[in-house]
């Protein structure tokens, strides 16, 4: 089988050479298409492909058109808004990511950016501390519960909504449940966003919800801009001098949003959530064997579609 790994913004070299190993191991070939510059080249990449390894590059209807022996997609990562799933099941595709791979280096990142906000960006001016302050996780999922951990760590107190998780199961990961959004919004100093972006998802943290936190808040996204409705954001922090916004991705508006909000807004430059050595390494092998075990057993764990 030809197993095509398709990454516009390319792994390390270590995370290709472990990827290569598992493959070749189990008697597929690898075929490389690294920084290419549009979906043309993907097409014409795809279209010996019998399994396909993607970061965020796009798998549309086009794509899998131009890939009439594709088995398998699998999105080394957690986020799969990338992939268009009614397609990949139209052309008898099956679509996996690989959750889990990346979530500590999400999760590190959402601490850093929080202590970054608090201590005024690292400029001169007076801070604050998260010891004693209440962060609310909104989705307790694999990176939600490990930021959750990680600041109860730091002597945060945390609550976390998740509507697919039981309070025992909040509560055994070591948050207290909340169990409304607006519940949540209206009680956290810090919140942080693990929702996935789904059409319920999107623009779904506006005006309203931001506007109702407590003096002081920070609102954290490591999730995706687009759950953010940015008009309503821009409309919170304009009538709030008081709240701050940080993101791993951002908004559209970020330009307008510094303008006029200054230092209250950070966006990292580009999404960093799961850039780091280890999670390249991590997701990218998760994926090889993913596709191994799907083509020596039929395993479909992880199966999105
Ligand atoms: P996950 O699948 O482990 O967890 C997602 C959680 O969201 C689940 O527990 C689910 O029950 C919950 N959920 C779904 N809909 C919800 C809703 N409406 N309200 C509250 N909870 C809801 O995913 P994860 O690994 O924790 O990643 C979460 C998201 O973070 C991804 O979907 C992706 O968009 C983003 N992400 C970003 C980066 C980055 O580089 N910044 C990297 C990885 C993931």
């Amino acid at each position: 089988m030809i197993v095509l790994l398709a990454t516009q913004k390319p792994f390390a070299p270590a995370a290709v050479q472990g990827i290569r190993e598992i493959v070749e191991a189990a008697g597929h070939t690898l075929a490389l298409l690294e920084k290419y510059p549009g979906e043309d080249e993907l097409k014409a990449a795809v279209a010996d492909a019998d399994a396909l390894i993607v970061r965020s590059d796009k798998v549309t209807a086009a794509v899998l058109d131009a890939a009439p022996k594709l088995k398998i997609v699998v999105r080394a990562g957690a986020g799969f808004d990338n992939l268009d799933l009614p397609a990949c099941t139209a052309h008898g595709v099956v679509a996996m990511n690989t959750p889990g791979q990346n979530s500590n280096a999400v999760a590190e990142l959402a601490l850093g950016l929080m202590i970054y906000m608090a201590r005024t960006q690292f400029t001169p001016a007076t801070g604050s501390e998260l010891l004693g302050k209440r962060l609310g996780v909104q989705a307790y999922g694999n990176v939600g519960r490990l930021v959750g951990q990680k600041a109860a760590a730091l002597g945060m107190k945390i609550c976390a909504l998740d509507p697919f998780l039981s309070d025992e199961q909040i509560q055994a990961a070591g948050a207290e449940p909340v169990h409304s959004v607006e519940e949540l919004y209206a009680s956290s100093d810090y919140l942080s966003i693990h929702i996935p972006a789904l059409p319920e998802t999107i623009g779904s943290i506006g005006y309203k919800l931001i506007s109702s936190m407590p003096k002081g808040a920070t609102l954290v996204n490591t999730a995706r801009k687009e759950v953010i409705d940015e008009q309503g954001l821009a409309q919170a922090l304009e009538e709030r001098a008081d709240l701050k916004y940080v993101a791993d991705v951002a908004p559209d508006c970020y330009g307008q949003l510094r303008e006029k909000f200054g230092e209250r807004v950070f966006a990292t430059p580009k999404k960093m959530g799961a850039q780091t050595a280890e999670a390249n390494v991590n997701a990218g092998l998760a994926a090889a064997r993913q596709i191994v075990g799907f083509f020596e057993t039929g395993c479909t764990k992880f199966k999105l579609n």
